[in-house]
């Protein structure tokens, strides 16, 4: 039995069979030629290869039909479609009969030849086919090579998912219903992975640096996401200790689940709005089930990594249009794209940045590309008619940005107009406050904004120079770090005093240590992923304001975050007895 331990970032308990999830990068493609002998032997590699990729498709299209949503199942039929058709599978036997090459050579040749054209195309159809092509030929390269392919969207059986790391766009395209478990060597809290195992559910530990060297596949895994701990092959008695923790678990879930739908309000009467934070579409639906008031962040950028380029005008007003009806005229903050870090999609890939956190990502990435950004805009602003929408501009670092990016709104706008296309007559206009520059100039954005919601993730991560996806100094990223809850303090007065409310959308507003905190230092609204809002809502029921604002104080006048830790955790126990630690 090994025990290792990395970072909690998503709770839950799970015992199962590890599955490794390593690249298998393919070798350099071969070419050569093939002799006039066997060009008959070398066309019938490849309907066989198409004959297998055939089998394997729809075996996995049967099980999307089963396991997974209407979308994702759509992506392998139109694969089977295209791999089915006679025009592509001539294309490929001409260029053989052409060349005498061989076949792994014309296949990979020919599907990038492909992809460029496509990626070229006017056409926005044509363009989102580019991605299935290169799907089916790495699946026919697969056969022909005999190299295994692993997908996480393949998965026929219950699994705990080992990895170095894991992309967000294949957190998006796995089979979610058969990973349990999320285990990776990097990442941190905050990390995007981090996120979506939340958003989703999933039970994740991350950070443990030598998961896939210390686990095999197929070992037996016991993982606990509230605690960080993993135990690798363990013995029977630590199982039955396991089997009871995961009681215990289910139990404080049930309990906090039962208060959900009371209000949000403080013993002293004070009434907090609790909304929740989400990534897809489909997320929407749920969060009225966890009590949740509205949508506090929208990470739209996600409904672009899903299909692995820029999102086209209708499907977005689609997307947004879904989101804004779930939500029956409460409040839908759409943030507009943070590409760019590691949330990035091929096409707009930055050449060689060094420092991609400090890079073309967010707001910059929107400005320096304003037909995609005020697609998106219009998108926006036609949906609005279905509910109440909220736009909220990301990685703001000063108010030219700002000023610029409600320049690109007016000018969408005015497109809308031209088009005949209706909008909402009053839209508010937010700015994210997660650059340092921001919270320190925030008297100035507050002048050209509608609401400030505090992006916790970056702000630590910029402040304390701490990379939010790097286990190594995640130790660093503290909020309770005296210079953190100084900018805190600073942002939320200062919006005040320019007529304007703060919320918080980063991971620290859904974190329950922090609930009294940020209370106290005035914050008006908590955004967080939707599972965290029924034990946030508990602790606010059990606290009082005037309790909460000595807490803060006491806290502004701390030297150090172990200090401030301390502190709050004493707080905690004698404030508000309940068992947190989930
Ligand atoms: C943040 O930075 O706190 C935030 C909410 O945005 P993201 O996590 O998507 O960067
Ligand atoms: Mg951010």
């Amino acid at each position: 039995m090994k025990r290792l331990t990395g970072i909690p970032a998503s709770p839950g308990i799970y015992a199962g069979k590890a599955f490794l999830f390593l690249e298998s990068e393919y070798p350099d493609i071969p070419r050569f030629s093939i002799p006039k002998r066997q060009i008959g032997e070398e066309l019938k590699r490849l309907d066989r290869a198409i004959e297998e990729a055939m089998a394997e498709l729809t075996l996995i299209h049967e099980r999307a039909i089963r396991e997974m949503s209407r979308e994702q199942a759509d992506i392998f039929a139109a694969h089977i479609m295209m791999l089915e058709d006679p025009d592509f599978q001539d294309q490929l036997k001409a260029r053989f009969n052409e060349t005498h090459l061989n076949m792994e050579w014309i296949v990979w040749d020919l599907a990038r030849e492909l992809v460029q054209k496509m990626r070229a195309s006017p056409d926005p159809v044509f363009r989102e086919r580019s991605a299935d092509i290169n799907d089916i030929s790495r699946r026919l390269l697969s056969q022909l090579l005999c190299v295994k392919r692993v997908s996480l969207a393949e998965l026929d059986r219950d699994v705990i998912v080992v990895a170095h790391d894991i992309l967000p766009s294949e957190v998006l395209t796995m089979n979610r219903s058969r990973v349990k478990a999320v285990l990776t060597d990097e990442g941190g809290r905050t990390s995007h992975l981090a996120i979506l195992a939340r958003a989703f559910g999933i039970p994740a530990v991350l950070g443990l640096a030598a998961a896939t060297r210390e686990i095999s596949d197929g070992d037996t895994l016991m993982v606990n996401g509230g605690t960080g701990e993993v135990l690798v092959n363990p013995a029977k008695q630590e199982l039955e200790g396991f089997k009871k923790e995961r009681m215990k678990y289910n139990k404080r879930l049930e309990e906090s689940m039962s208060g959900k739908n009371l209000p949000a309000e403080t013993r002293d009467g004070m009434r907090i709005v609790l909304n929740a934070n989400i990534e897809i579409p489909e997320e929407a639906e749920q969060v009225r089930n966890f009590g949740a008031q509205g949508i506090g962040l929208y990470r739209s950028e996600f409904l672009f990594l899903t299909q692995g380029q820029a999102a086209e005008e209708e499907r977005q007003y689609q997307a947004y249009t879904t989101v804004l009806k779930a939500l029956e005229g409460r409040p839908v903050t759409i943030r507009t794209v943070d590409i760019g870090g590691d949330k990035i999609l091929p096409d707009f890939r930055a050449a060689d940045e060094r420092n991609p956190l400090l890079g073309w990502r967010a707001i910059r990435f929107s400005l320096a590309l304003p037909e995609l950004f005020k697609t998106q805009l219009r998108a926006i602003l036609r949906s609005s008619v279905n509910g109440n929408v909220k736009i909220l501009f990301p990685l703001i670092s000063g108010v030219e940005e700002l000023e610029q990016a409600r320049g690109f709104l007016e000018e969408a706008k005015a497109e809308c107009r031209a088009r005949g296309q209706p909008y909402a007559e009053h839209i508010e206009v937010g700015v994210m406050i997660e650059v340092p520059s921001a919270a320190v100039t925030a008297d100035i954005l507050a002048e050209h904004a509608d609401f400030f919601s505090i992006g916790t993730n970056d702000l630590i991560q910029y402040t304390l120079a701490v990379d939010r996806g790097n286990e190594r100094v995640n130790y660093l990223a503290r909020s309770t770090h005296p210079a953190i809850l100084r900018l805190l303090k600073r942002i939320i007065d200062l919006a005040h005093q320019g007529g304007i409310k703060a919320a918080m959308c980063g991971e620290m507003a859904g974190d329950p240590g922090s609930t009294a905190l940020l209370l106290g230092l005035g914050l008006d609204e908590f955004s967080m992923a939707a599972q965290a809002i029924p034990q946030v809502k508990r602790i606010v029921r059990e606290i009082s304001m005037e309790d909460c604002r000595k807490l803060a104080e006491e806290a502004l006048g701390g030297k150090s975050w172990k200090q401030n830790a301390a502190l709050v955790e004493s707080w905690m126990a004698e404030h508000c007895p309940l068992e947190l630690a989930v």
